[in-house]
């Protein structure tokens, strides 16, 4: 049984300091869906986590989109008529349109007005924008500074190249027991903006680094890619594993002080929806579940009909809803350390669910078993004896063989983690046996990579699903 511990507040405390300053060495890169920031980016984290990187060349098509021209730059600016570069890329990468063309020459206030981007409604920030697709190129700066700009002539140059080169992901494996997969994917295309990018590249890299030193039911697919276009490539270069995924989140947002938010996945009943709904509602933080829309992040992608995987998204603040979303205010004081570490335990929680989600089997069916003659009635000490007798009564109830745990989790209200150690407890007295699920995730040490999930994967997943 594949075993994820609870962190302790201490550790947490540590953690969330260590996600902080892990997300403020990634903040000042520049980066964008192709392009050296996004390369540098996965060189940063490849320091913490077995991450594998592919590249991609400009023109692939992947089902209906073309892999984009490789797009960098170096400096940007704008200069006023006495040479001051009002504008300037070297102090917030956000002052560039993201995928702007190379440009430099003079032109009037009038003419420059149709490439400067702002706010009115938050004057005092600089909104992100892009232009992906649609060669332009543009500033962002504060409504404020932009109304303050005198008529005269002006200096811009953009000194970037957009040219035929590479989209470049990062992949981190980690072999479970069985073939079937836990997919976790995040965005890691945006410059300097914290909770949207690299709270989720964060809490991702922490995560994989913890499953990494465990002993796991499933095989981890941990995905570091250029929104939209990242995952449409990885998903048309990776059928084969793609058809492994039995469950997955996408990670995002998950630094700023709001409550949690998971949007379901497209089946909107798949083991990921039950087991995130459930962590959510006993986690100690407000939290809401909302239903698929086609609309938000990658989970667009792996919930489109042709692979309907069961992958939903866990947020805190849902994207676009909170101002700071896409400005300059979305900085590192906007996330912090206590909320990415909470994220980060959240996840845990979710993936110690499916891992030790199984059915049972009451050996003891006929009555209730006595627990007392057992040593059983009394507690180990951890959720104080109502909780654990109330968890092996309703364990012992519905382990006909039908019920996997986090149906006795969701039918009793009581945690996971107290109905898990109920079943723990319980089959090591003899009175509960795990039902086989066919595949090798149902045996801890047996099973080798040759015998295993291969033959007998339908029979696993559909039990679980
Ligand atoms: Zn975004």
């Amino acid at each position: 049984m594949g075993l994820i511990r609870e962190f302790d507040r201490g550790e947490l405390a540590n953690i969330g300091r260590d996600l902080h300053s892990f997300a403020a060495e990634l903040f000042p890169v520049c980066r964008s869906i192709t392009g050296h920031g996004i390369r540098h980016t996965l060189e940063i984290i490849q320091n913490r986590i077995p991450l594998k990187t592919f590249q991609v060349p400009s023109g692939t098509p992947v089902f209906d989109w073309t892999v984009p021209k490789e797009w960098n730059i170096r400096d940007a600016y704008i200069k006023d008529a006495s040479g001051n570069r009002i504008v300037d890329f070297q102090r917030s990468n956000l002052h560039v349109l993201s995928y702007s063309i190379p440009v430099h020459t003079k032109m009037p206030l009038s003419e420059l007005k149709p490439h400067l981007f702002t706010l009115p409604e938050q004057p005092d920030r600089i909104p992100y924008r892009t232009s992906y697709y649609k060669p332009d190129w543009g500033f962002c700066l504060s409504h404020k500074q932009m109304l303050g700009l005198s008529d005269g002539t002006y200096e811009v140059c953009i000194d970037s190249t957009l040219v035929d080169g590479q989209l470049t992901y990062g992949e981190c494996f980690l072999s479970g027991r069985s073939e079937d997969e836990v997919l976790i994917s995040c965005h890691a295309c945006h410059p300097s903006l914290a909770n949207d990018n690299l709270s989720g590249l964060t809490v991702a890299t922490f995560l994989a680094d913890f499953l990494s030193k465990q002993d796991l039911r499933y095989s981890y697919r941990f995905l570091f890619i250029p929104g939209t276009i990242g995952a449409i490539t990885w998903l048309a270069r990776n059928r084969e594993a793609a058809a492994r995924i039995r469950h997955g989140l996408v990670l995002t947002c998950l630094g700023d002080t709001g409550g949690f938010h998971y949007k379901k996945s497209r089946r909107g009943d798949a083991e990921i929806d039950r087991a995130t709904a459930h962590v959510l509602r006993h986690c100690g933080e407000p939290s809401e579940v909302l239903d698929f829309t086609p609309y938000g992040y990658d989970e667009r992608q792996y919930c489109s009909p042709g692979f309907n995987l069961a992958v939903g998204c866990l947020m805190r603040s849902v994207w676009g809803s909170f101002p700071e979303y896409h400005t300059s205010a979305d900085n590192l004081d906007f996330i912090q350390p206590q909320q990415l570490a909470g994220s980060l335990r959240v996840c845990t929680s979710i993936l110690d669910v499916l891992e030790n989600n199984r059915r049972y089997r009451n050996l003891n069916p006929y009555c209730e078993p006595q627990l007392g003659k057992r040593d059983l009635y009394r507690s180990t000490g951890g959720d104080g004896i109502e909780a654990e007798i109330n968890a092996r009564l309703w364990v012992l109830n519905l382990s006909d063989g039908e019920h996997s745990l986090l149906d006795v989790a969701e039918r009793s209200g009581l945690p996971f983690a107290t109905v898990k150690d109920a079943a723990e407890i319980l089959s090591q007295s003899g009175l509960l046996s795990v039902v086989p699920e066919g595949h090798a995730g149902s045996n801890a040490h047996a099973a080798s990579p040759s015998t295993g999930p291969a033959t007998t994967r339908g029979r696993g997943a559909t039990a679980l699903d």
